[in-house]
This record gives structure tokens, C-alpha cells and sequence, in this order.
């Protein structure tokens, strides 16, 4: 993965009707400001209940986005990740259908997890309660078979997600068939989404355990075979994720965003400084995604300490809320139907009250910190809250996945702050100094001061949260200088 700034985007919220459009947004309007794209769900339907990631059938584009040839195309300009959805695939699947129409005579029969297959000799209390959930019910969905039976199937994420057996010899086959296409298509990265979830055993968490490791290795081993780089998605206690960090190609920096509100809101750089201090070097930073602002990732478990202390937490979730005059409340936890009630929904502009010159030291201090950036395309365009879209599908989610018309994407580009972030973006995309070594140099909390350094280049970021000021320097011709064009 090149070490420049990402996108992450749907083909259809980013003011284009198909990966043609997108392709040619990129080679235009976005030149420059991107190394690579990851591509939400394009695949059949792009449009079902969970946004594409729930696959009728994953080794097709769906035909009102394009084709895998438009995909290729693409990634002749930018290099191209996309999700790998592991552990579930759509009822509607013709496999899924072929299950229930045969029961146990299905050739498919194996390739779907039920309670019975993980728990043969049943589950008691202990068992179920120690699975680890993105909700509060239980995991499963009964299904009734054409011949009068009925089963519950696992089903971690809604009921239209049917769990997959990835250990079956048919589930590997699923997800190897998946990127032999992938690798025909030009992806040259792929998304393990929501991988954790994908091993289960009786009496354990059915989340990350040790055969899971196992699985995402041979796994990647097989992504790699085929010249794919991997990025495990797990949102999981910052202690966890270091350990995972450990033993995968890259992880997401998912706890930035939440330290970054913190430092903000409360002028003090100390739980972000613990953490670069030892986060994950082989991370994509993220301040926003499809998904909500995660809070597990800086929070306590089970009594250990978290990144940021519990009441402080507690008061940077408020703060969010009352930025966004409530919005962000009316779309998060048990609100809004929402998958992980540990996310907060809001655009990240609108957590911060829309304030230009903190939103721009936010994606200053992303781009400083080690890492790969990623910008989610409503973060491209400081977007706000899309309460109209909200009230429609009553999707907490949504809240944060605009769809842009083609002149709004104009407007956006012309508005100062994205001019600033474009610039910005273009810096971190070219300056070699970030190409060479990190420095965390010591301040008093109410400070910033970040450096990277490659034989003589240097860029520098330094911030004062008292007075709000940023400055950023950066050689040029062997002279260190202040870098202009960051006021709006
Ligand atoms: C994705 C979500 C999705 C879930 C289930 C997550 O990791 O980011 O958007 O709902 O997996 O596929």
C-alpha cells in the first residue's frame, strides 16, 4: 500500500452512478489527493439491508455499478482495496436458498454455521453469554426448511447475514474463489471485514481467539499467493488490538479519532501521546468511516484501564452530542436500529460543532501520526449530519452516508476548508520526510510537536491547544520552511 493519503467511499454517494463516473472523479476533480481507494461493496446487491455487506453474490459487481473491467480501470490510476466479507453471506444467496429448499442433502450444507453445529451437545447460559456481540440478543435466527423443520443458524450480524463455516473445505473455497476474482478484478488490497467473528468454539468469546489468528494467516497467506495485502477490521480494547496488530499485515488506528476529540475538546495531548507512544506502526488511521465512531477502542474492559478514563470518555460522547445539537444522539446506541451500539454516529465535522480550524488540525494531527490516512469521502467535504436521510431509513448509520449529487461535489471542492485539506493532503502525499522516521518530541501536554525526518528532509507539526494555533514546517530545497496555505 502506497504510503499516501486513501479514500473510502461508495460508488454511488460520491455524486457518480457507476465505477466509470468514480474513475473518472478520480482522474479529475480528485487528481492528486488520493494513492489508493477502498471501494465499499460494489458487489450484488451494492444496495441490501446492510449496505453491500451482505452479498447475494460476492464475485459479481453489481451491473447497475459496471463491471470488473471498469474496476481494472480504476486500478491502473489508484491502487484498489476491497472487502473481503468473511463471515456472512446474504439468505437471499442462491446457496443459502439450495440450503433450505434441501436441508442436509444441499451441497451446501456445510458451508453455514447453526447452533448445533458449534454447540452439538447444547450451550448452557455461561456458553452463550460469553460470546462476544456487536448486539445485545443472542446470535441466531430460526429458519424453516421446505420439509417442515426448522434450525437456528448463526447469524452474528442481522438475520439476513448467514454465518459462514470458514473452516468447512467448501468455506475456504467461497472465500478462495472470491479472490481468485478479486485478483483478475486489479484489487490489490483487501478488508478483512468483521474477520473477529468469523471462528467459533463452545465456551469461548467466538471473537478473536487463537484459531482465529490461525484462519486470518492462511488466509492472508492465500491473499498474498495472489499479490493482496491484507488490513484486519477489528474494533476491540487497545491492549487487544496491539496484540493483533502483532501478528497481521496492517490493522486500523480506531482509537484516533476518539483521542484526537479528546486532545480537542479538552486542550490537553496527553492519552494521545500515550498512545502514539506505543500504537501500531502498521496501521491505516482513520478520524471517520462508514461505520460510527468507535468507543471500544479507547475505552476500559472489564476493569483495566482504557485510553481515556471512563468519566472523561463519558464527557467526550456528551460533548459530541451537544456539538451536533443532538443530532448524533437521535442516530447512536439502542436509537436507530444500529449494529454496534458501542459507535457513535456523526459526521466527524459535526462532532467537532463545525469548527474549520479544529477540523483541519484533526486531519493535520492524522496525517502526522504514524501511519497510513484514510479519509472517508463524507470527511473529504467536511460533510454534516444527513438527518433527512436519518428520518428515511431510520438507520443510525446513515447519518454519515450522504449521497452528493454531482454539483454538490462542485460546491464542496470550492468551499476554502476542502481547498486547505486538499493542500494538506497533497503535502503528506509528496513530502519524503514521511517516508522516514517518526519523532513524538516532548512537550508539555497543552502542546504538539511531531517531526519526521529522512536524511535532510524534516516536517514538523506543532500545535499550542491554548491558543489554537497550528504550524506546520517542512523543507524545501535542503530549507526548512513555513508551510503556507493552511488558513481559511
Ligand atoms: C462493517 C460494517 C458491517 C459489518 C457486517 C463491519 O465491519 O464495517 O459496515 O455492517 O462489518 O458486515
Amino acid at each position: 500500500m502506497k504510503n499516501q493519503v486513501q479514500l473510502i467511499t461508495y460508488v454511488d454517494r460520491i455524486g457518480c452512478n457507476t465505477l466509470k463516473e468514480l474513475n473518472d472523479l478520480i482522474i479529475t476533480q480528485l487528481k492528486g489527493l488520493f494513492g489508493g481507494i477502498h471501494i465499499l461493496p460494489f458487489y450484488y446487491p451494492f444496495d441490501g439491508e446492510d449496505a453491500g455487506f451482505d452479498p447475494i453474490d460476492h464475485t459479481k459487481v453489481d451491473e447497475r455499478l459496471g463491471k470488473w473491467q471498469d474496476l481494472k480501470a480504476i486500478s491502473k490510476e489508484v491502487d484498489i482495496m476491497a472487502d473481503l466479507i468473511v463471515n456472512h453471506v446474504s439468505a437471499e444467496s442462491s446457496q443459502f436458498q439450495d440450503y433450505l429448499k434441501n436441508g442436509e442433502t444441499s451441497e451446501y450444507a456445510s458451508l453455514f454455521l447453526s447452533y448445533d453445529s458449534v454447540f452439538p451437545d447444547g450451550a448452557s447460559e455461561t456458553d452463550l453469554s460469553k460470546i462476544y456481540r456487536p448486539r445485545p440478543n443472542r446470535p441466531f435466527t430460526e429458519f424453516s426448511f421446505k420439509d417442515g423443520r426448522s434450525k437456528l443458524i448463526w447469524t452474528t450480524f442481522t438475520s439476513n447475514q448467514i454465518d459462514i463455516d470458514v473452516e468447512s473445505e467448501i468455506g475456504m473455497q467461497y472465500l478462495l474463489g472470491i479472490l481468485d476474482t478479486f485478483e483478475k478484478g486489479g484489487v490489490k488490497m483487501i478488508r478483512l471485514d468483521a474477520a473477529g467473528y468469523a471462528i467459533k468454539r463452545p465456551g469461548t468469546s467466538c471473537f478473536m481467539i487463537e484459531e482465529t489468528f490461525k484462519f486470518i494467516e492462511i488466509l492472508s497467506n492465500e491473499a498474498k499467493a495472489r499479490g493482496i495485502e491484507v488490513l484486519v477490521e477489528i474494533h476491540s480494547y487497545y491492549k487487544t488490538q496491539i496484540g493483533i496488530a502483532k501478528r497481521v499485515d496492517f490493522v486500523y488506528d480506531f482509537a484516533l479519532p476518539v483521542l484526537v476529540l479528546d486532545t480537542l475538546f479538552n486542550k490537553n495531548s496527553r492519552n494521545l501521546k500515550k498512545w502514539l507512544n506505543m500504537s501500531p506502526r502498521n496501521c491505516i488511521t482513520v478520524l471517520d468511516t462508514h461505520d460510527g465512531i468507535g468507543i471500544v477502542d479507547v475505552a476500559s474492559e472489564n476493569g483495566n484501564l482504557g485510553l481515556i478514563p471512563d468519566d472523561i470518555l463519558d464527557r467526550i460522547v456528551k460533548k459530541m452530542h451537544e456539538n451536533s445539537n443532538g443530532q448524533s444522539l437521535k442516530a447512536t446506541g439502542a436509537a436507530a436500529s444500529n449494529l454496534d451500539l458501542y459507535q457513535v454516529n456523526c459526521t466527524y465535522f459535526d462532532a467537532l460543532g463545525r469548527n474549520e480550524k479544529a477540523y483541519l488540525m484533526a486531519r493535520a494531527i492524522q496525517f502526522f501520526v504514524p501511519g497510513i490516512p484514510q479519509i472517508y469521502y463524507v470527511g473529504l467535504f467536511g460533510g454534516k449530519n444527513d438527518m433527512e436521510l436519518l428520518a428515511k431509513t431510520n438507520v443510525g448509520r446513515d447519518i454519515n452516508r450522504h449521497y452528493f449529487t454531482k454539483a454538490e461535489i462542485d460546491q464542496e471542492l470550492d468551499k476554502p476548508m476542502v481547498k486547505v485539506l486538499g493542500n494538506l493532503m497533497v503535502f503528506r502525499n509528496t513530502h519524503s520526510a514521511f517516508n522516514g522516521h517518526f519523532d513524538l518530541i516532548e512537550t508539555s501536554n497543552n502542546r504538539i510537536h511531531i517531526k519526521w525526518t529522512n536524511s535532510n528532509d524534516i516536517a514538523e507539526l506543532r500545535i499550542n491547544l491554548e491558543n489554537s494555533e497550528m504550524i506546520i514546517n517542512a523543507t524545501e530545497g535542503g530549507e526548512l520552511k513555513k508551510l503556507e496555505g493552511l488558513l481559511i
